[in-house]
């Protein structure tokens, strides 16, 4: 048995497939490269780049490796600010690029994926913890790229029988323990990265982005995850899968809530620097606050998250950007 990895090079991709090696299952990657790095994939597994979409290479994939049985797909793009900017760009990869992908597994007899969901496909959402079952509105094109790719996954498992795990992640900070593969996006966009490139002193200072939301300090509030946990989620996900059960979404999250300031303080803690901050206008497409039920995942999968403290998160985080301040540049 093999799971083929979509977007295996990526930061959350790559998380998986170290994890899936180190239990012992062969895998194989197809990533593009446009965000990903070859040298953030784990070297046991067998690498293919190219395209998704691009279905005469996914056919070769398939052919050459009939092994394959499950496919885990991370290959999307995921920046709201861009999203809001450009979002053909975000309905053509990411919703347009999952009706191409499904059309070759359905031809080659591949019916098991998990896929990358996101919390923004529940906009501002009317109840906290955000539960499965709480409507999907998305407020950004990237939540609703999301949202299409799910809904295209309900009617192609009633039509075609394609099961699916809907994984609809909150945020995600931190990276392997062992400070190997790590978190690495151009541009960086996301806030423990930024902050602790402040902390480095690459950047001269953090902006955070609105206080003025309806919450405690008047800063974001958001769910952080890690990406050692999410890879684990995925992999309970195919089982599930491989053990015949029906099609599902859930939720991956801790179910504790940081603002934004939160972060920053916490990254002073761990990083023992001063990390300049300032204020500065709202960024367009955040929620005020994002808190995920994430006891389905736990019921359900068995999913059973070892990372609980925002600390070791930062932690591991700054392990991976103190040893490698070029990112995967040096390597790839
Ligand atoms: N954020 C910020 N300054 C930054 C980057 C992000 O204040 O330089 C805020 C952002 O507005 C949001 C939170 O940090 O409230 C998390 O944003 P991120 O981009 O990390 O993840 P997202 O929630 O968009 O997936």
């Amino acid at each position: 048995m093999a799971v083929l990895v979509l977007g295996g090079a990526g930061y959350i991709g790559s998380h998986t497939v170290d994890r899936l090696i180190q239990k012992g299952e062969e895998v194989v990657v197809v990533d593009s490269l446009v965000t990903g790095h070859r040298a953030a994939v784990n070297s046991q597994a067998k690498f293919y780049q190219g395209d998704l979409s691009d279905q005469d290479f996914m056919r070769k994939v398939f052919a050459e490796n009939p092994a394959i049985q499950a496919v885990i797909h991370f290959a999307a793009f995921s920046l709201v600010a861009e999203s809001m900017t450009d979002p053909l760009k975000y309905f053509d990869n990411n919703t347009a690029g999952m009706i191409k992908l499904l059309e070759v597994m359905n031809e080659v007899g591949v019916k098991k994926i998990v896929f990358s969901s996101t919390a923004a496909t529940y906009g501002i959402p009317e109840t906290m913890p955000i539960k499965e079952s709480d409507p999907q509105k998305p407020i950004n094109p990237y939540g609703e790229s999301k949202l299409m790719m799910e809904k295209i996954m309900r009617w192609s498992d009633k039509a075609y029988g394609i099961k699916f795990v809907a994984l609809r992640y909150f945020n995600v900070a931190g990276a392997k323990e062992d400070g190997s593969i790590g978190e690495d996006h151009h541009p960086e966009t996301h806030l423990l990265p930024i902050v602790l490139q402040v902390a480095m002193g690459k950047r001269d200072q953090l902006k955070i982005f609105g206080d003025d939301y309806n919450t405690p300090d008047g800063t974001n509030v958001r769910d952080y995850v890690h990406p050692t946990d999410l890879a684990d989620a995925h992999i309970l996900a195919v089982k599930y899968l491989l053990a015949d059960n029906d099609s599902n979404a859930f939720n991956l999250g801790s179910s504790t809530g940081f603002s934004n300031k939160q972060i920053l303080e916490a990254a002073r803690e761990v990083t023992g620097k001063e990390i300049p901050a300032e204020m500065a206008p709202r960024r367009g497409g955040d929620p005020d606050t994002l808190i995920a039920a994430s006891d389905k995942a736990r019921e359900i999968l068995g999913w059973k998250p070892q990372f609980d403290d925002i600390h070791k998160i930062i932690q591991t985080a700054w392990n991976w950007h103190e040893t490698h301040p070029q990112g995967y540049a040096d390597q790839d």
